[in-house]
């Protein structure tokens, strides 16, 4: 059979399958400890539960309305507006199947043959991937340990070209877990203005901070950022809610409604009834976010300690989201190399640098429970000094 093209210009997420290994692994009753993929262990907060338990027993089973739940929109609308000083309406917010898709939908609508994208690197293994499909050309932004993996306004001023179209912004960061402060967010929207190009912020993370890091919105100052800026988010991270694949995209109304056109011509609307759990999470207290929180705030210290105890590991304390990056290079091994020997002879699944464009590194996610965050600590210590 010969497929498109396109699908030999991108590869399978690794996220996904590493994740789904260790699902396997662990059905057949191999004791795994995963690191893998980003997903909070958490249970979905019982009172989002039960508003889409309600949903269901009132009937909301059939189609919707394609961008989503009018309800729904304005909560988010709402939302934005309160936590990200954006002033939306609800015609500006796009509900889909998961952050994912919002980003997804955001490149077919924005991006085609020509258009540069500008992407921070080590970057989500997904955003470049989307810019391929779409047509589009993602230019990647070295970043490293010495600056934060961060990028500086110099950098980013000096890689747009007459066809840069977007840059995606992702604080707090996958894979680093690092945060750019108020002040650095500020120095970029300067430069967003100035040459005149667009932003997408995917802001999935910005519940998750830590040691007093601030989240701010790039859209927040001023009017001309705003009118570049597009937010992509979703329920998944701060609300448990991976399963559940309901993400949003804000901007422009004619980007919405373009994003909102492929959107119906592809998957209709997002779940019905999951919608109603959504407004539920929005409208209710918020008390479960923070508790989640608090939780990964604990297993971020003992995971770091333990790993920063580990000779031949580098890794920057990250302030935001629930991953560690770490360097490997002391090994001599490369990140696949590393991720393949520790699952193989330890039974601990982790995500290869490689995915996220730095083969030197290792991802580990801490949203998992205490007792596998020990014991797969343990593994990991045994089988570095091992090497
Ligand atoms: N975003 C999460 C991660 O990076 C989930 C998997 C995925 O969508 O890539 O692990």
């Amino acid at each position: 059979m010969k497929l498109a093209a396109r699908v030999g210009q991108v590869t399978p997420s690794l996220t996904l399958s590493i994740a789904a290994k260790a699902k396997a692994m662990k059905a057949v009753g191999i004791d795994v400890c995963s690191f893998s993929a980003g997903e909070p262990d958490f249970d979905t907060p019982a009172h989002i539960k039960a508003a889409a338990k309600k949903a269901l027993d009132e009937g909301k089973t059939k189609y919707g309305a394609a961008n989503g739940e009018p309800k729904l929109r304005e909560a988010i609308a709402r939302k934005l507006l309160q936590d990200n000083r954006l002033c939306y309406g609800p015609e500006n917010v796009l509900v889909t199947n998961g952050g994912k898709h919002s980003l997804y939908n955001l490149m077919m609508a924005l991006i085609e043959a020509g258009d540069e994208v500008i992407i921070p690197s080590p970057y989500w293994l997904s955003y470049p991937e989307m810019v391929i499909l779409a047509g589009g050309t993602p230019v990647l932004l070295p970043t490293d340990a010495s600056t934060g993996y961060k990028i500086t306004p110099d950098q980013l001023r000096k890689a747009i070209t007459p066809r840069t179209k977007l840059f995606v912004l992702n604080s707090p960061s996958n894979p680093t877990g690092m945060v750019y402060s108020p002040e650095e967010v500020q120095a970029i929207a300067e430069v967003i203005v100035e040459k005149d190009i667009l932003v997408v912020s995917d802001e999935i993370y910005e519940k998750i901070l830590y040691d007093g890091a601030i989240h701010v919105s790039i859209g927040s100052f001023g009017s001309e950022i705003f009118d570049r800026t597009i937010i992509s988010s979703g329920f998944a991270k701060a609300y448990s809610m991976t399963g559940w694949r309901i993400g949003y995209l804000a901007g422009d109304v004619e980007l919405i409604k373009a994003a909102g056109t492929i959107q119906g011509h592809s998957t209709s609307n997002v779940c019905t009834f999951a919608q109603y759990g959504a407004i539920a999470a929005l409208e209710s207290s918020q008390d479960c976010v923070e508790e989640m929180r608090l939780a990964f705030a604990q297993r971020r210290e003992v995971m770091y300690e333990r790993l920063t105890a580990i000779p031949g590991i580098n890794c920057s304390k990250p302030n935001g989201a629930f991953y560690l990056f770490f360097n490997i290079s002391e090994t001599g091994l490369t990140s696949l190399e590393f991720c393949d020997a520790l699952l193989e002879n330890q039974q601990v699944a982790v995500i290869p640098g490689i995915a996220f464009g730095a083969d030197d590194h290792i991802r580990l996610s801490y949203a998992t429970d205490m007792i596998s965050i020990e014991k797969g600590m343990d593994r990991l210590d045994k089988f570095v000094r091992s090497l």
